[in-house]
């Protein structure tokens, strides 16, 4: 249980925990203690890894996810034109199949401003929490958020134009996700209005889609124009309360991205595509805290680091499926 109270408290905002050389299990020590003599698979990595940053080849769970995550919001959107009625509304609040589906953070923000449990929010959010358990927490971040799909795309020119000097990364405070977390809970429970709705790129997104442009958009693309050139992934790292519900929903989940450090030479490519790279703190060398380890909360299970590690020491695992 330990292990899940400090993927949390990452999540919330802490700095992950440094354990003493002397403290590590006896394996994990004989471990680093003989990993670098194999020096004739250490030069193959190297010069493979040379290859791929000459010639990137595609990420293939990248293309996947984009596929879905693609795929998902466009039901919403055909349903709506074509009036199939299958799916009903927007990402915040809809109706599956006849189910009720409310996203967990708006169902909060809509009961805490009514200061009633309405009860139809009851059975979509208690569908939703499920659901989300079952699929990781923050899988809602990449797979079906749409701010996450453009945000990649301005992440994608952010890089490139830190490359040229042309753009800057500034760091914030992570624990400010926590405390706008709580700001827009009592601003719900004082205005008696769901505030965080109105400036959710996520929520903004998804209705633009569906019904058609708005004015909020300009506030979209402060956002993204913020992101590209002075932070990188500013909202989804340092303010977006919905990520950071989905990552206490996912705290305890079966499906993890799975770390070995026996297959792992701390080459660092996992960590140069992450989203939220403290979460990958255990691959620096001499921090893994045992052979094997779930990869934290904060994870939003885009399986990147999955596809640029070049040792296969990240995986991802179904536990009680998969070993
Ligand atoms: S953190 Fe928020 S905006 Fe970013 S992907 Fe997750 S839900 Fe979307
Ligand atoms: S740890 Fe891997 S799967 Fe998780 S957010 Fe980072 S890159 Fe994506």
């Amino acid at each position: 249980m330990s292990t899940v109270f400090e993927s949390i408290r990452v999540l919330l905002g802490g700095a992950p925990k440094r354990i003493a050389k002397k403290d590590l299990p006896e394996e994990v020590r004989e471990l680093h203690a003989h990993k670098f003599a194999d020096k004739e698979r250490i030069e193959k990595i190297h010069i493979e890894l040379a290859e791929k940053h000459a010639n990137p080849p595609p990420e293939r769970l990248r293309r996947r996810r984009w596929l879905v995550l693609i795929a998902v919001n466009l039901l919403f959107v055909l349903s709506y034109h074509l009036d199939i009625q299958l799916l009903e509304g927007a990402l915040t609040a809809s109706r599956f199949a006849g189910f009720h589906m409310a996203d967990l953070n708006s169902a909060l923000q809509v009961m805490l401003a009514f200061k009633h449990v309405v009860i139809n929010l009851v059975i979509g959010t208690t569908t939703v929490f499920i659901l989300w358990w079952l699929l990781g927490g923050r899988t809602f971040c990449s797979w079906v958020c749409p701010y996450h799909l453009v945000a990649e795309w301005a992440e994608m020119l952010h890089l490139k134009l830190v490359d040229k000097g042309w753009a800057k990364d500034i760091q914030f405070d992570r624990r400010s996700r926590t405390w706008l977390w709580l700001v827009f809970v009592i601003l719900a429970i004082v205005t008696g209005y769901t505030v965080y709705e109105s400036i959710s790129p996520t929520g903004i997104l998804s209705r633009a889609l569906i019904y058609g442009p708005g004015v909020a958009l300009i506030w979209v693309a402060m956002l993204l124009l913020f992101e590209i050139f002075f932070s990188r992934r500013a909202w989804c790292r340092y303010a977006c309360p919905i990520g950071l519900t989905y990552g206490i929903v996912g705290a305890t989940s079966p499906f993890t991205v799975h770390y070995k450090l026996p297959n792992c030479f701390h080459e660092g490519e996992c960590r140069k595509v992450c989203l939220v790279p403290h979460v990958l703190d255990t691959v620096l060398k001499g921090k893994a805290k045992a052979l094997e380890v779930d990869i934290g909360a904060d994870c939003t299970r885009c399986l990147r680091c999955v596809d640029a590690c070049p040792t296969g020491a990240l995986t991802f695992k179904y536990k009680g499926l998969s070993s």
